[in-house]
């Protein structure tokens, strides 16, 4: 007996899919949509494939082997895993050097640390693409607080963008003086409705500043931008670049950490801040990690490639709703959140509710409003993630307030990915907050 089809076959699906709690009518309406994704997530795949041979590369050119996965404690010396894990993430990224630590506890303090190794007192900084991400504020100092840059006497300028979303070359040109020691880019949008930029545009603007002031370091934000393109900014000119494990590097494998890479000198910076001068990289236990690191990185390109369709089939499906979604469906992405602009409180939190609802984990949990660390305004969160916090797992968030966007971001597959999205119409439906 041979089996073609599912049991049951789109039948089977159906029930299966009216068992998790989809609608017959958002069902219907998710395979119209879907019908018309054939183009963009072509695109994707070719991406998707280029990265993965980029990785397997770096893995190959390193000879990692089995020796690599070995555990280390206490100081940590002598760990060639961790020493082949970093070759491997510079080798992958452009970089001279890497440095990979699960005692980077996460994208800010990845960011903290290449801005607080190469900012002296008296020195700028500057961002030439207006606020940065939320949890940078305190780091900079633009709300005050412990330990921030400001209370070390750096001081921080900023060049908002244009009202059309591209860079003021003016102005940015204007805000380079001789104290001006580093600018940072963000990459992604964060939580701002602005587009993200391409590596290209990147590299644009880091020449750009170059020609303005030679000797300046560019530091890039990566969050949620690893292998969305099959460039990274360190390939176009970044001196620096950081970034979080459990976002698009760590492939939903690894379980924390953060990298920082570029320039070997400013790199070897940020080991001696994050450890302590003198000792710099040479210490750091891998705590038994390595395994979840290398093949986290390994699967990094595909999983990003799920994020990303889902990401895609989010827009398309919200945009034929008639709501604000930034990027647009047929858009290029230059990383895997999706702005949704849904336009009251309740949506937001229908919109969460959905995405939970669809997680492997803590499904039955209902996501509620509140306050979080590091932000200034009530978040609101959906994430069922074997990772706590992973944002490269299925998850959605974002702060309440006007015009009440929410985040859309991760998926380790785009089946569940796809389902998340189904979810999160099938609550706004049932809240009747929209129609079909
Ligand atoms: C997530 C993110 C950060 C901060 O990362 P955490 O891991 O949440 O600390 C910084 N910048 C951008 C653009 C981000 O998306």
């Amino acid at each position: 007996m041979t089996v073609t089809h599912i049991p049951g076959g789109d039948t089977g699906r159906n029930d299966l899919y009216r068992r998790l709690g989809v609608g017959d009518a958002v069902l219907a309406f998710g395979d119209g949509v879907l019908a018309a994704l054939a183009e963009p997530f072509a695109r994707v795949d070719a991406v998707a494939e280029y990265n993965q041979a980029r990785v397997i590369a770096a893995l190959q050119k390193n000879n990692v082997n089995v020796t690599h996965f070995n555990p280390s404690t206490g100081y940590g010396n002598d760990d060639g895993g961790r020493e082949t894990l970093e070759r491997v993430y510079a080798d992958c990224f452009g970089a001279e050097s890497a440095l990979v630590r699960p005692q980077i506890t996460c994208g800010t303090h990845a960011l903290y640390l290449a801005l607080s190794a190469n900012l002296l007192p008296g020195d700028e900084l500057l961002s030439p693409v207006g606020a940065p991400y939320d949890t940078l504020e305190e780091v900079i100092g633009i709300r005050p607080s412990a330990g921030s840059l400001a209370e070390y006497g750096v001081t921080y300028r900023q060049v908002d963008l244009l009202p059309d979303g591209s860079f003021d070359y003016d102005g940015i040109r204007a805000a380079i003086h001789e104290r001006t020691r580093l600018i940072t880019i963000q990459r992604s949008k964060g939580y701002a409705l602005r587009p993200s930029f391409s590596v290209a545009e990147i590299g644009e603007l880091i020449s750009f500043c170059k020609s303005c002031k030679p000797d300046v370091i560019c530091l890039v934000d990566n969050c949620y931008g690893e292998f969305t393109e099959t460039v990274d900014p360190t390939d176009a000119g970044a001196d620096l670049m950081a970034g979080s494990l459990i976002k698009n590097p760590g492939g939903g494998l690894a379980p924390t950490g953060g990298y920082v890479c570029g320039r070997a000198d400013l790199v070897d910076r940020c080991a001696c801040r994050l450890n302590a001068p003198g000792l710099g990289r040479e210490v750091g236990a891998n705590l038994g990690l390595l395994p979840l690191l290398f093949q986290g990185l390994f699967l990094a390109p595909t999983v990003v490639q799920s994020a990303v369709k889902g990401a895609i089939f989010t827009a398309a499906c919200y945009e034929k709703l008639g709501f604000r979604v930034v990027p647009g469906s047929a858009e290029p992405r230059r990383d895997i959140i999706q702005a949704v602009e849904l336009g009251s409180r309740e949506a937001m939190i229908a919109f969460c509710k959905g995405i939970q609802s669809a997680a492997p984990v803590d499904s039955y949990v209902t996501p509620v409003p509140s306050p979080m660390a590091g932000y200034d305004s009530e978040i609101i969160m959906a994430s069922g993630a074997f990772n706590q916090g992973s944002s490269i797992e299925l998850s959605a968030d974002g702060p309440i307030r006007p015009p009440y966007a929410v985040y859309f971001q991760g998926g380790l597959t785009w089946y569940h990915a796809k389902l998340g999205v189904l979810m999160s119409l099938q609550k706004l439906l049932e809240a009747g907050l929209i129609e079909l």
